[in-house]
């Protein structure tokens, strides 16, 4: 358990910050949080209703790039610890625009780090005593591994190998956070996710995707011929996992964080549509024949997994949910939501 923090979340309105966020809150129950999000297209403060009264949550609209307001956030919350989700996360958006990418991705992260080093560490004003155990989490993406063949599995050890803007910008932004803790000896932690599922992702990425166009009665576009493999998480798993990495990972280790889910995109599709053939049926026939195939993403990554027995072992982390119960908690979420909307 945490006590005396004054946490600092940034992109907590998005997908996974928005699940961490009541998590975290509900298991530590002396801890306040901030959480910084410049509500982009992809943030979504209904996904926070359920805390918005938390005497313990304070939300402030703001962009991580913007180095006044992170002091001042510093100084005004007495800051003791940072958990770093914000990031432009959509892979088909860094293909067509990557600006947006590099600012919030590289040039974000750079601010965060300053401004803590400089608060934590260097400021005279400051009592030393109160930022000796302060942390930056760094929530990062197993993407910068590059991609695997059939064979293999990322670890911590794996060589980076980033192939789109967004990796590349992700990839730049876990060197600059390794930097502040072998330079300047900043308390960083850094975790490397596979694929979150689960409530509250936005609508353009593949399950919400799988799902609305099912329901829709539209085609669901698959890229290439659906071979490309992720390894799944329930997003509540990561959620578990970042807590765990937070409050006892090791100062300056990286942590890769996986479900041991390997699943293509075909069989992700064939896989909803037939848990909706169950759950919503159509007047005839089933969700699958609207599956349809698209030209593929440019670089598209073949195969992306992980080995988690460090967080395993050292951490003792276990995911709770397999892919069979996740995805049908998710399918019965986004059926609530889509039929409210
Ligand atoms: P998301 O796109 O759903 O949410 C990102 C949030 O950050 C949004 O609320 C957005 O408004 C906010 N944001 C964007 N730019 C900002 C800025 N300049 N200043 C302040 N806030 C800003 O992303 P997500 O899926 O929740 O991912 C969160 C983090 O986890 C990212 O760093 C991502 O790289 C990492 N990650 C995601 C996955 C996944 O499968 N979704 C897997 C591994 C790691």
């Amino acid at each position: 358990e945490i006590t005396n923090q004054c946490v600092l979340i940034t992109g907590g309105a998005g997908f996974i910050g928005s699940n961490f966020i009541p998590y975290f809150l509900e298991n530590n129950p002396e801890v306040q949080v901030v959480n910084l999000d410049k509500l982009t297209y992809a943030g979504n403060l209904q996904n926070l209703e359920e805390i918005a009264q938390n005497k313990r949550y304070h939300f402030v609209e703001g962009d991580i790039c913007n180095r006044a307001l992170i002091e001042e956030l510093f100084e005004k919350y007495q800051i003791n610890s940072v958990i770093h989700f914000a990031a432009e996360s959509h892979v088909d958006n860094s293909i067509e625009r990557p600006d947006s990418f590099i600012k919030t991705n590289i040039e974000g992260t750079f601010v965060l780090l300053e401004v803590a080093k400089k608060f934590w560490m260097e400021s005279p004003n400051v009592p030393k005593k109160s930022y000796e155990n302060a942390r930056f989490h760094h929530v990062s993406t197993d993407e910068v591994y590059g991609s695997l063949g059939s064979e293999g599995f990322f670890t911590e050890e794996t060589a980076y190998a980033p192939n789109s803007p967004y990796s590349a910008s992700k990839a730049s932004s876990d060197f600059l956070v390794r930097s502040y803790f072998h330079t300047y000896g900043l308390n960083v932690v850094t975790s490397n996710c596979s694929n979150n599922y689960g409530p509250k992702q936005h609508d353009e990425k593949l399950i919400p995707t799988i799902i609305r166009k099912a329901l829709d009665g539209e085609e669901i576009p698959i890229y290439g011929d659906g071979s490309n493999v992720r390894d799944w998480l329930y997003v509540l798993d990561h959620c578990k996992g970042i807590k765990l990495v937070f409050t006892s990972g090791k100062t300056g280790d990286t942590y890769a964080i996986g479900g041991n889910n390997e699943h293509n995109n075909l069989y992700i599709a064939q896989k909803i549509c037939s848990l909706l053939d169950k759950l919503q049926p159509k007047n005839s026939g089933s969700y699958s024949e609207q599956i349809s195939f698209v030209k593929d993403r440019l670089g598209h990554d073949y195969r992306y997994a992980i080995d988690a027995g460090k967080i395993e072992g050292e951490l003792k982390w276990r995911a709770d949910e397999n892919f069979e119960s996740g995805i049908e908690k998710t399918i019965a979420w986004y059926i609530r939501k889509y039929q409210t909307a």
